[in-house]
């Protein structure tokens, strides 16, 4: 999910001839050989690694291709703290554009002059927005503006389109619930929390909604029809991979939502209040609602198939399939 980028490609011969061009590169021939293999970035789809690109970069000999410290000694990964600290100024997205998939950016000055990695001076960007800066569609300019007053900052939210839905049904995993072409999936005091709405035209996707809040019953995200929109207000927003994480404080983890291609949509972990009723997705994967003082209920596991109502939450109770209701303890 996360594209992160940083070692550059030193195979000058292959690289030249087999990576995909930038039309600066292509438009140069020859005569932009060195500054299409500066151009040059090896993505690692869901790597760890805390590498930041620059923007604009000079001659391949202002940095060693093999480095990871600048010419000041600086190395080019990031401590989390000061990682956290972007994130935060920027809004947890794009400063550009507000997409929630980014990468860190040294903006002023660029990696290869930095002394220190300074959150004040640098941005997320997006790998479209930083691959218009790297092609000069758009200004560094345009780039300390938007790091001033950032998308997201402006918005209110980070953004990111989810890849589900196809076949026109959702596969999604609630703690130990495995929901399969579900349309209401969790429904808690008479209002939709999770559910699917059905493809708009023949053959499109299903779109799957969500409210999600913090312990305080405070809105942290949300998804609109497979937009998902991450709330400015949240402490801290962290995508690593496939993983987007929602924390309240340092350790307080409000969600862990995975999306990876291939495998159905899960909900990790979840600590959120509605209204009075708590839902809890923790470490042993299993989920628990409660309600002030009536009832606490816990689920290990189980299948919806094509089931009109999974999971609904009352007062007192829950009702399970449409019909079960369960009396208070583990199931
Ligand atoms: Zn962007």
């Amino acid at each position: 999910m996360e594209i992160r980028s940083a070692r550059r490609l030193h195979r000058p011969a292959r690289a030249e001839t087999s990576a995909p061009r930038s039309s600066l590169g292509a438009r140069l021939g020859s005569a932009g050989r060195i500054q299409f293999r500066d151009l040059c970035y090896d993505v690692l789809a869901g790597s760890s690694t805390n590498d930041e690109h620059t923007l604009l970069k000079g001659p391949m000999s202002k940095i060693s291709a093999d480095s990871n410290v600048n010419k000041h000694g600086l190395s080019r990964h990031i401590p989390s703290e000061i990682r956290r600290t972007i994130r935060q100024g920027c809004g947890f997205g794009c400063v550009i554009c507000g997409a929630a998939l980014y990468q860190y950016e040294h903006i002023n000055p660029e990696f290869q002059d930095a002394v220190a990695h300074d959150p004040a001076r640098m941005a997320l960007l997006c790998a479209q927005c930083h691959d218009k800066v790297t092609r000069r569609r758009l200004s560094k300019e345009s780039v300390d503006a938007a790091r001033k007053n950032p998308k997201c900052l402006q918005q209110g939210y980070t953004r990111d389109f989810l890849a589900c839905g196809d076949n026109g049904e959702i596969l999604l995993n609630l703690g130990p619930i495995v929901t399969i072409g579900c349309k209401r999936i969790l429904r808690i005091l008479g209002d939709d929390v999770l559910w699917v709405n059905p493809p708009e035209v023949p053959g499109g996707p299903a779109r799957l909604n969500a409210m999600f809040q913090n312990a305080g019953g405070e809105a942290i995200c949300e998804i609109v029809d497979n937009e998902i929109r991450v709330r400015k207000t949240n402490w801290d927003v962290e995508i690593v991979g496939p993983e987007l994480t929602i924390r309240n404080g340092a350790g307080d983890i409000a969600l862990v939502f995975r999306s990876e291609a291939g495998h159905s949509m899960r909900i990790e972990r979840l600590r959120m209040r509605h209204r009075s009723v708590e839902v809890l997705i923790q470490k042993d994967g299993l989920l628990e609602f409660g309600a002030s003082n009536t009832f606490r209920q816990q689920l290990s596991g189980s299948m919806f198939f094509h089931t009109e109502s999974c999971v609904e939450v009352f007062q007192d109770h829950l009702r399970i399939g449409g019909n079960s209701i369960l009396r208070p303890g583990t199931m």
